[in-house]
């Protein structure tokens, strides 16, 4: 899960949705703050968490 930074403040978006977002991330200039691997995080659009195990 990416932290972005966005002019309507922070949001956590997984993999999955970013490209739906590719537009957006483009116009209004979005950044990634940092990225994290925590189950507890949901996507901002999905509302899912990051579902992969990583071992
Ligand atoms: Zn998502």
């Amino acid at each position: 899960m990416k932290l972005w930074v966005t002019p309507s403040g922070d949001k956590w978006l997984c993999d999955e949705c970013q490209p739906e977002f590719d537009e957006q991330i483009k116009q209004e200039s979005w950044r990634v703050a940092f990225e994290k691997f925590e189950p507890m995080l949901r996507c901002v659009h999905c509302k899912h968490g990051d579902v992969e195990i990583l071992d």
